[in-house]
């Protein structure tokens, strides 16, 4: 293992970081477990890309079938791209019926940002604090998150969110609304047109600050005052994981311009997308020449046609609805009774856990949260940290996660908090 770790470490370098004190080596997957070299199960509350679980059969079955039949590029005729596009856009408000498709999320939110300059003629950008949104030169620009190593773009700004900052939720529309007209007014003294708000609904790098539901309304009228669009980032959101909505914008109540999509679409094939209104869809495609040798291929769209169609007829929401609500009442108990949680945010099966205790500092909190995800993936469960201080755990399994996954979850968090406080 160590020699295997040597030789990974010089061959691939310091950014291929792994996860875990004690990293692990998996080499088989199927729905929320993970096996080792020895067959030793890990239970999976951390993955959100085989949310339908892994190595899931049925996907496995259309992608095998079809690159076994033909594997070809959007540019010829093929029933099923145009047939999964009607459905995917189905998913979403009537306002929103045009898609591209892409291969990652980064892309997904590259596009959209090219669509919003060209719609709106501006270049700004107005992002959250911590906010991550991909691996582009473009987007990177726009993802504080990544830190001081990538230089914010001069067209970015930053608007802080309500929770972070502790304001109280029913001054939490007027806040964040205050700081994206502070952002618009900042660009404008700089003679820069605003672009677009890109956010995601779950503010997922930014600690899971999902409420109060519709707190971003008011921010997404001010970018409009101006003629911005308004993106909504999908990645993590998307595709049912809040239980209540398929798509994470509509727990906001509003209806962005662009979505961007990618994570959980191909339940583990790399397939994303930007589904849009027609006005900037079209000034685009008219305008600008874009070609993506692999997005919507046969494959991928066979992957992400399974994945839908899995997730309507097994009405796998309606099950993410139940689980989340034993894992959160679960949490509130563990809470009650064991130190070291001060804060369980959730919506549907992601789950923001604020670890530490009122005395401690903010390393002291990051220390213990760091604990408490080794001591877990010790115990066999995985789990990951978020937020700007990394002392909130990230507790996202796949969506078919039942009960009885979430009471061994539970009973292990509960033995790890007693462990990391001792
Ligand atoms: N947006 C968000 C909110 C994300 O969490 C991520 C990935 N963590 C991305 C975009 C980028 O997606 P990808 O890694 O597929 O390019």
């Amino acid at each position: 293992e160590a020699e295997l770790i040597a030789r990974r470490d010089a061959v691939l370098g310091a950014s291929y970081r792994l996860q875990y004190r004690k990293p692990v080596h998996f080499v088989r997957g199927e729905g929320m477990w993970l096996y080792d070299p020895d067959d030793r199960p890990y239970l999976d509350f951390y993955n959100n890309v085989p949310s339908l679980g892994h190595c899931h059969p049925e996907v496995n079955a259309a992608m095998a079938e079809q690159a076994a039949r033909l594997n070809a590029n959007t540019r010829y005729l093929e029933p099923r791209l145009v047939e999964y596009a009607e459905r995917l856009t189905s998913t979403f408000p009537p306002e929103l019926d045009r898609v591209v498709f892409t291969c990652t999320g980064s892309e997904s939110n590259d596009l959209a940002l090219r669509i919003a300059r060209l719609a709106s003629g501006g270049e700004g950008v107005i992002v959250t604090s911590y906010a991550y949104h991909g691996t582009s030169a473009a987007v990177a620009a726009v993802s504080p998150n990544l830190g001081a190593a990538v230089n914010l773009s001069p067209y970015a700004r930053i608007a802080r969110l309500p929770g972070p900052a502790g304001v109280s939720d029913a001054d939490a529309s007027g806040f964040f609304e205050a700081e994206v007209r502070a952002a618009i007014a900042d660009l404008q003294r700089r003679g820069i047109g605003v672009a677009a708000l890109l956010f995601d609904s779950i503010f997922s790098s930014d600690g899971v600050w999902i409420d109060p539901p519709g707190f971003i309304a008011g921010a997404v009228e001010a970018v409009r005052e101006v003629g911005g669009l308004v993106i909504s980032d999908e990645v993590q959101p998307g595709f049912g994981r809040t239980g209540a909505h398929m798509w994470g914008f509509e727990r906001h109540g509003i209806v962005p311009d662009l979505v961007t999509l990618g994570k959980p679409m191909g339940n583990g094939f790399p397939i994303g997308g930007v589904v849009g209104r027609r006005s900037p869809m079209e000034k685009f495609g008219n305008t600008a020449r874009y070609s993506n040798t692999f997005a919507g291929n046969t494959v991928g769209i066979a992957a992400a046609d399974a994945v839908l169609t899995i997730l309507q007829r097994d009405c796998i929401m309606e099950s993410v609805l139940a689980a989340s609500a034993r894992l959160h009442a679960g949490l509130e108990q563990i809470a009650s009774e064991t130190p070291g949680i001060r804060a369980i945010r959730n919506a549907g099966l992601f789950f923001g856990v604020d670890i530490g205790l009122d005395s401690d500092s903010t390393h002291q909190r990051r220390g213990r949260a760091l604990d408490v995800v080794n001591l877990m993936r010790d115990d066999g469960v995985l789990i990951s940290t978020t937020s700007a201080n990394e002392d909130t755990l990230k507790i996202r399994p796949p969506l078919v996660c039942q009960e009885e996954h979430v009471e061994l979850f539970l009973r292990s968090l509960r033995k790890a908090l007693v462990e990391a406080s001792s």
